[in-house]
């Protein structure tokens, strides 16, 4: 009993270290897939919750863009055909839409990109 004890008292100074750097280390592999996911949390939240004026625009933008293509698969258009306002305007359940900023949208030809007049409500086409 007293060997035990004295042997147990001994053991834990040797695999205390050896058991710590063991959770240490687990920690630190870990670490960067947890900060990874923290970061990746925050950015969601960010996203979600401002939403600025120019995603606004460039949602409105996009949403052209789909109607547009819609619009010519419905009617045959082919590429380079003009498309108006008045074509797509039924494709927006709240009307068409309008730029938060004043911009003015240039809804281009089937097969080109919608834009916005503000520089700043470029479409990152990727
Ligand atoms: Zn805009």
């Amino acid at each position: 009993m007293a060997r035990t004890t004295h042997i147990s008292s001994q053991l834990p100074r040797r695999f205390h270290g050896p058991y710590s750097s063991h959770w240490y280390n687990a920690v630190r592999l870990c670490l960067p897939a947890l900060l990874i996911l923290a970061t990746s949390c925050d950015h969601n939240v960010l996203v979600q919750s401002v939403t600025t004026p120019r995603d606004i625009c460039i949602n409105n933008v996009r949403q052209m863009e789909a109607a547009k293509e819609d619009w010519a698969r419905r009617t045959g258009a082919t590429g380079g055909t003009e498309v108006t306002s008045n074509s797509i305007t039924s494709f927006f359940t709240n009307g068409f839409p309008k730029c938060p900023e004043g911009g003015r949208y240039e809804i281009g030809r089937v097969g080109e990109p919608a834009t916005c007049s503000d520089p700043k409500h470029q479409v990152p086409h990727e």
